[in-house]
């Protein structure tokens, strides 16, 4: 029902891989600037927005442990990776006039505060836009479920995931052309016919707390004003 009347609290998950534009490497401060230029629209409506970034423009502890890595510190590395895009966010929406604060589960006092909830909601609630980085400061976990975590820490009212494709589909998109594309989907579906949403912790844990994901794609025309304000969009997955 919340869906109809539109969000009032939403956590926007951005992948790393966004970031980096048409690269696979770094940030493409066009990109970057787009997205801003939207969470500072959709803002100025209201809506209280925080951000989770992912860092698969930096490193992946997956591929870096396949490559020899420990596990564990590769992981680091990521998180690490998601702290360097969050400032770059945080400079383009300043440069807007909207203020930010950076919160990271990882501590780093010199470039963040450190991830302390209540203050996060006091930060929303005075318009500020909070963006969290180092995921849940744990290896072996993801930024989207670091999405969810927060969201539901927060209490906000769903994870909004930009990606590159416009929602979640029965098959790959752009191998298969009969690909069928989802409305509407509930957790067990994605989860039993492993569609890509989000990994299945990230799932399971939006599942167990009924919380709303909605997969749209990040760089259509309007798409983060729209999924922000709760209109109709992508794929949403609910109970
Ligand atoms: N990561 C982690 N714990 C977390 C979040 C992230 O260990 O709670 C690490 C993990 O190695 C991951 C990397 O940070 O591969 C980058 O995050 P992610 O792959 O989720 O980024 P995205 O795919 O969204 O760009």
């Amino acid at each position: 029902a919340m869906h109809d009347d539109g969000w009032h609290r939403v956590v926007l998950k951005l992948s790393g891989e966004a970031f980096a534009g048409g690269d696979e490497l770094g940030i493409d401060p066009k990109v970057v600037s787009y997205v801003a230029d939207a969470i500072a629209e959709a803002v100025g409506q209201g809506i209280e927005v925080a951000v989770v970034i992912g860092g698969g423009n930096m490193f992946r502890g997956v591929e870096l442990s396949q490559g020899g890595m420990e596990r564990g510190r590769a992981d680091y590395m990521g998180m690490l990776g998601t702290v360097i895009n969050c400032l770059a966010l945080q400079d383009f929406l300043e440069r807007l006039g909207v203020d930010t604060r950076v919160q990271t589960s990882i501590h780093m006092s010199q470039v963040a505060e450190a991830y302390i909830p209540r203050r996060a909601v006091r930060h929303l609630e005075k318009g500020r836009v909070v963006i969290f980085g180092a995921g849940l400061g744990a290896p072996f976990f993801s930024t989207d479920t670091a999405a969810a975590q927060r969201a539901l820490e927060i209490g906000a009212q769903a994870v909004l995931k930009g990606t590159q494709v416009d929602g979640v589909y029965d098959s790959d998109p752009h191998r298969n052309a009969g690909a069928v594309r989802f409305d509407r989907l509930n957790y067990n579906e994605v989860l039993t016919r492993g569609l890509k949403v989000m990994d299945a912790t990230a799932v399971s844990l939006c599942m167990d707390n009924g919380l709303p994901i909605v997969v749209f794609d990040l760089m259509g025309q309007g798409n983060i004003v729209r999924a922000v304000r709760g209109e109709k969009i992508g794929t949403i997955v609910c109970p």
